[in-house]
This record gives C-alpha cells, sequence and structure tokens, in this order.
C-alpha cells in the first residue's frame, strides 16, 4: 500500500487511480487515510465509535460548506480520516459497526 498525499487516501502504486498522481510514497503513522465516505448521520455515528475507542479522527465534507448549509446537513457526504496507524483498526471497527452493509469507499 502507498499513500497519495493529494487524496488522503491508500493505493495500490504505482499510480493512484483516484487522481492519477505518481508521486505516492510509504504512508507515515500520522498521515490521515480516508476511511469512509457516508451520508451525515451515519458519518456522525462513526466518528463517535472512533471516538470512544480513542481513535482520533478528522472529517471533511464533500460538498463543502456553503453546500451544506444549503441544502442541509441531510444530504451531505462526509469524508472520515484517521492515522495510517489506526487505519486497520477503524477499517475493522467500521465493518463490524455496519455489519458489513454495502458502506463502500467510492471508486
Ligand atoms: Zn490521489
Amino acid at each position: 500500500m502507498l499513500y497519495c498525499k493529494d487524496c488522503q487516501r491508500l493505493v495500490e502504486g504505482p499510480v493512484c487511480r483516484f487522481c492519477r498522481n505518481t508521486k505516492l510514497r510509504v504512508p507515515l503513522d500520522a498521515d490521515f487515510c480516508m476511511v469512509a465516505e457516508l451520508g451525515f448521520q451515519e458519518a456522525q455515528m462513526l466518528v463517535e465509535l472512533f471516538d470512544d475507542n480513542g481513535i482520533v479522527n478528522t472529517q471533511r465534507s464533500v460538498y463543502g460548506a456553503g453546500i451544506t448549509v444549503k441544502l442541509g446537513a441531510n444530504l451531505d457526504r462526509i469524508r472520515v480520516y484517521v492515522p495510517y496507524n489506526r487505519f486497520e483498526e477503524a477499517t475493522k471497527l467500521k465493518e463490524a459497526f455496519f455489519d458489513g452493509e454495502a458502506v463502500l469507499l467510492p471508486d
């Protein structure tokens, strides 16, 4: 696994399939990696789960704050990021929490 700094995602090398970036590098423990993209409410549940498990996380709106205000938070999509050294644990928690439902990262 390599890390695309532009997307903040873990990708298979040598080219990022999301942005075509070729300057990928080995992930560092502190690199924030996208673990999920979810609807606003699901994202809040996941964040709570990570908080409960002591996993530092950040969230970013896909559409940006301006759109969120316009359309309402319920229509927004939220990307949740965790540090690389907690990524695997976070992924397992996420999968267990959503019970194997289709909570897939978009291509
Ligand atoms: Zn990329």
